[in-house]
């Protein structure tokens, strides 16, 4: 099956390819062309599974001039501007899109929201524009909640009917998300939104993971890395450290060893780290090296590697940590890097799972440290 298939156009297949983009996902095989039949739909589909395009294609294909608009809401605004981005990155024809989100100036949202046909926001933001009257949707044909199920959880229940109650009546009702709460069937019964539902079961194989740890000492753990880095057939590569002084150090290091890292950590500024997120994204930079709270804004498939630098703290920390690699079904490796203190600890984490032990030689030279 491909995106041609699915009735979308030559130019967005062409534009799709481009980004290696060519076999659509179960969920966009599957909700794309109901979309185009203009159904209320409700989705249900895991993290990653590409819910993004299967919602937006049809949008895109569909909006035209100022006559005809859509309105798609996110939890967040990294999430919103991520939306903009991939239907920027994806439409074969002009399609004006503007974000909408808190904390930064309203003039260029309201300028953009005047000519846009997709009109991506966060609600706080949106309602606001709604109720002062400086963002009309009288044109709006289709209404997207995406990651409906994280938008109730964060408590914007009230905020997303205050702002349903300016929609036109008249509109296409698509709401996505990992999960289908109750509470979202009970909203659509209050609007007398009957959404078709599809639910993709699943996959099986989104661990595709092998762990693994190797003993080091204080004074190798470096070269250690290094080795790895260099040795493994790997793709994007993410290294955890416990404190952003590590970070810095490392990824300095390696870099030093000619190693393309950089390091991700919260004395960066926020348009700092999204710059780095956004390039390693592109696979312009490699190796992140990370502490866990920066690392919350990695969501990149091609990651196949996880390096513990340091020993997380708990079981959860570790799950998280390692989830980074092998998404989609890619190959994964998780390598922890253990000095004789962190055994115990270890054991407490990995709990009963038996990871095994590999071997590897330091192969830099300390004076190259
Ligand atoms: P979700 O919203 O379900 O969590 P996204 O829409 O954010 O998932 O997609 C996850 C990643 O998969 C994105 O990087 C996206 O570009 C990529 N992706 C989406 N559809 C496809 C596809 N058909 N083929 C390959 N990659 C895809
Ligand atoms: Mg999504």
């Amino acid at each position: 099956m491909n995106f041609s298939e699915l009735d979308i156009s030559d130019r967005t297949v062409d534009r799709l390819a481009k980004h290696g983009i060519t076999e659509p996902t179960e969920v966009q095989q599957k909700a794309i062309p109901k979309v185009f039949e203009g159904k209320d739909m409700l989705v249900e589909s895991e993290t990653g599974s590409g819910k993004t395009l299967a919602f937006s294609l049809p949008i895109m294909e569909q909006v035209h001039g100022s006559e005809s608009q859509a309105l798609v809401l996110s939890p967040t605004r990294e999430l919103a501007k991520q939306i903009t981005q991939e239907i920027d990155s994806a439409a074969g024809k002009p399609v004006e899109t503007v974000t909408i989100y808190g904390g930064v100036s309203y003039d260029p949202q309201v300028e953009g929201a005047k000519t846009a046909n997709i009109i991506v926001g966060t609600p706080g933001r949106v309602l606001d524009l709604l109720s002062s009257g400086q963002l009309k949707v009288d044109n709006l044909d289709f209404f997207v909640l995406d990651e409906a199920d994280r938008m109730l959880d964060m408590g914007f229940q009230d905020e997303l009917e205050d702002i349903i109650s300016y929609l036109p009546d008249e509109r296409q009702n698509l709401l996505f998300g990992a999960t289908i709460p109750r509470s979202l069937k009970k909203m659509c019964d209050r609007y007398d939104i009957d959404p078709e539902t599809i639910r993709i079961k699943k996959s099986q194989h989104t661990r595709n993971l092998d762990e693994k740890y190797v003993n080091a000492k204080s004074n190798n753990k470096l070269s250690m890395l290094y080795t790895f880095l260099e040795d493994r057939d790997r793709d994007l590569s993410v290294v955890f450290c416990k404190t952003k002084a590590t970070t810095r150090w490392l990824a300095d290091k390696l870099r030093k060893n000619g190693i393309d890292a950089q390091e991700l950590n919260g004395d960066m500024s926020q348009k700092q780290r999204e710059k780095t997120l956004e390039e390693f994204a592109n696979a312009e930079i490699r190796v992140i090296v990370a502490t866990d709270v920066a690392a919350r804004g990695i969501d990149v498939d091609r990651v196949t590697h996880v390096f513990n630098y340091d020993v997380p703290d708990t079981a959860d920390t570790y799950t998280h940590r390692i989830g980074r690699a092998g998404r989609q079904g890619r190959e994964g490796e998780a390598i922890t890097l253990l000095e004789p203190k962190d055994h115990d600890k270890f054991r407490r984490i990995k709990k009963r799972k038996s990871i095994p032990r590999i071997e590897e030689k330091p192969n830099l030279k300390d004076a190259n440290v």
